[in-house]
């Protein structure tokens, strides 16, 4: 058997937190399901020391998993007219943070939210192919 490239661990916490969301629950877990898949496919295209760029923290990185979350998100609406795409946006801004000198820090929440809309906008408007999002994902979160 071909072996995986790897594994989501979803916390029981923010899983919990996730589905107790009034709208579409269901969607925000798989926003963060995403935004965790794009860090697998970052880590196999060893984009990790390009997005770092020398930063003291992990944002660019971060943003990056956003803004292919919110590629993903664009084509799901392709496939299906009433997909709510919106919701991607609106869990990443709730889980932005102001932790600016943090090693860890993920992103403000508006920063997260517009990294979602611009990954948004290159699948389902310019209709870009995933390895050109990959890269104009890479120029947005170098241009931050
Ligand atoms: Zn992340």
């Amino acid at each position: 058997m071909k072996s995986a490239d790897g594994t989501v661990l979803f916390g029981r916490s923010l899983l919990k937190a996730t589905l107790a969301e009034r709208e579409d629950p269901d969607v925000a877990v798989s926003a963060v399901c995403a935004h965790e898949y794009a860090h697998i496919l970052q880590y196999k295209k060893q984009l990790m020391n390009r997005l770092q760029g020398g930063q003291p923290t992990v944002k660019r990185i971060e943003l990056h998993a956003d803004y292919l979350a919110g590629f993903f998100a664009g084509a799901r609406k392709l496939q299906k007219a009433d997909y709510p795409a919106a919701v991607y946006a609106t869990k990443a801004h709730s889980i932005g943070d102001y932790m600016f000198t943090d090693r860890n820090h993920h992103g403000t929440p508006d920063e997260r939210a517009a990294a979602i809309v611009a990954g948004f906008n290159a699948s389902y408007r310019e209709r870009k192919t995933l390895a050109q999002g990959i890269e104009t994902g890479i120029g947005y979160v170098q241009s931050r």
